[in-house]
């Protein structure tokens, strides 16, 4: 194949940075760009990015790339990723920002929320969204930038008002105009119904979201818009769109029902593939799209731990136990077993499935023979424990795990990727190369482009080396560690 042409441009558009990358055909990184992005704490609670920021550090990573690659007529298309629910406001007509983007982490409309339970309306938005009421998702923000800022409101009045999330805004900048939001993404701001190819009137209305202000929703991949040639040098094609956890499922291959994937970082992410029908969660596991084409969907459920890879961060720097994250690995292995300790990682209450704001960590099991070998043990265990919790909340809602594929900087840990293969009984998968998030949406942007003729495709030419850990434990030991930490959980 001839190497001109066939790059793809990949804007990952994170939280805490924004980078372009440029992969090949085969899935193989060719460059990358990388920019801090800043965080604004206004007050306790409130996480804001400056849009402006966002988009001139994609545009200037892009053009670093496309300059490495040697020009725009190396590239086919362009792919985008971005963190998910964050909003942005801005002007239709100028293309400038009216407020600061409210990030995913900020919950300034708790209130909101608790009214829109208290009123009984989660039932009802979850059977037809798939989430459960919370100032995660993006439509209680939308309504609290028009609430509250005089700039948004009036743009509303005048018929300019754009609200969208990142992938929307970069597509706005870059196209010079298309106004578009991908299906996943828009999974996730309530206004979308599981079911429906379009915004929904009602709960347009219900969180106070004028129905004018919404992109067009459209596909994960195809002939989504064109960029200006006057920014990357070329007219390049925008083919591919989705938010961060589904492109990084897509990157690791989960294309058919029951295909998992967890990501360890900070926190841990799972989303399994549930094939063409809207799943329904009984355990309160999220629902969303996982990818649209075509207008046909496939769905995902999604459960998130809040404490993950921050469990070590906390054991090195709250309790001075380790120096680093990855001395966890030699420690754990230092040992025989976790010696009776067991840590149950709530330092922030506890996410799927269990749900509980008010839960507590604890440490529990020690005695004069406890070393930090046995808590750096147990810490790691706890990703097991927790993951275990989300696979058997995920079998009860129809979605039993065929295969664990796991990523994030703490599946760089051996021992607990066989610790995880060992407690769920499972085969676990770890890719070679990690960056799942960023290849998915090169996979989605080079089926988009033709380059591959599906989705499948894709990933069978780009996904690359995995390495397994197959389970070696025996029944009555991974009994055993499901007993106790089914005991040191009713103690938070
Ligand atoms: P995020 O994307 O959420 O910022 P990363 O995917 O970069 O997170 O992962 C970083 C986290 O992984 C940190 O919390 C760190 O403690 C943890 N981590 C990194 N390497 C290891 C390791 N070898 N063993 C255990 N934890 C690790």
């Amino acid at each position: 194949m001839n190497a001109v042409g066939s790059l793809i441009l990949v804007i990952d558009a994170g939280t805490t940075s924004t980078r372009a990358m440029l992969f090949d055909r085969e899935g193989a990184l060719r460059a990358l760009s990388q920019r801090p992005l800043q965080q604004h704490y206004p007050a306790p609670g409130l996480v804001e990015h400056d849009a402006r920021e966002i988009w001139t550090a994609a545009l200037a990573c892009a053009r670093q790339v496309v300059t490495q690659a040697g020009g725009a007529d190396r590239i086919a298309a362009i792919g985008i990723t971005n963190q998910r629910e964050t909003v942005v406001a801005w002007d239709k007509a100028s293309g400038d920002p009216l407020a600061r983007a409210i990030v995913w982490q900020d919950r300034r409309t708790a209130r909101d929320c608790e009214a829109l339970r208290a009123a009984g309306h989660e039932p009802a938005i979850q059977a037809a969204t798939g989430l459960v009421i919370d100032p995660y998702f993006s439509a209680t923000k939308m309504h609290w930038l028009i609430e509250n800022n005089a700039e948004v409101r009036a743009a509303a009045g005048a018929g300019r008002l754009a609200l969208g999330t990142v992938e929307s805004w970069l597509v706005h900048r870059l196209t010079g105009g298309s106004y578009v939001s991908d299906a996943a993404n828009a999974s996730r701001t309530s206004l979308l119904p599981l079911a429906g190819s379009d915004w929904d009137e009602g709960l347009c209305d219900l969180f106070g979201v004028p129905r004018a202000a919404l992109p067009q929703v459209c596909d994960c991949f195809g002939a989504i818009g064109v960029a200006r040639a006057d920014l990357l040098g070329a007219p390049l094609p925008i083919t591919g769109l989705a938010g961060d956890q589904q492109a990084a499922t897509i990157g690791q291959g989960c294309l058919a029902p029951g295909e998992t994937k967890a990501t360890y970082g900070t926190g841990a992410f799972v989303l399994a593939n549930m094939g063409g029908e809207p799943p329904r969660s009984a355990h309160r596991l999220l629902a969303t799209v996982l990818c649209q084409a075509g207008g046909k969907r496939t769905y995902a459920l999604e459960g998130a731990v809040f404490v993950a890879g921050s469990l070590l961060q906390w054991l090195r720097d709250g309790l001075g136990v380790i120096d680093a994250a990855p001395e966890s690995e030699a420690l754990a292995r230092s040992v025989e077993s976790n010696g009776g300790v067991v840590i149950v990682p709530a330092l922030s209450g506890l996410g799927a499935p269990h749900w509980r704001a008010e839960a507590r960590a604890s440490i529990t099991g020690l005695s004069f023979a406890t070393s930090r070998a046995h808590v750096a043990r147990a810490a790691l265990e706890a990703m097991a424990m927790q993951t275990r919790d989300l696979a058997v909340a995920f079998a009860r809602d129809g979605a039993d795990w065929t295969t664990l594929r796991i990523d994030g900087g703490m599946s760089a840990n051996d021992w607990m990727a066989q610790d995880l293969a060992d407690v769920l009984d499972l085969t676990v998968e770890r890719p070679r190369f990690v960056e799942t998030t960023a290849l998915g949406a090169a996979m989605l942007a080079a089926t988009g482009a033709g380059l591959h003729a599906s989705l499948d495709d894709a990933v069978r030419e780009m996904r690359g080396a995995v390495e397994t850990f197959t389970p070696a434990m025996t029944f009555e030991d991974r009994e055993a560690r499901i007993a106790q930490w089914a005991s040191a959980l009713e103690t938070v």
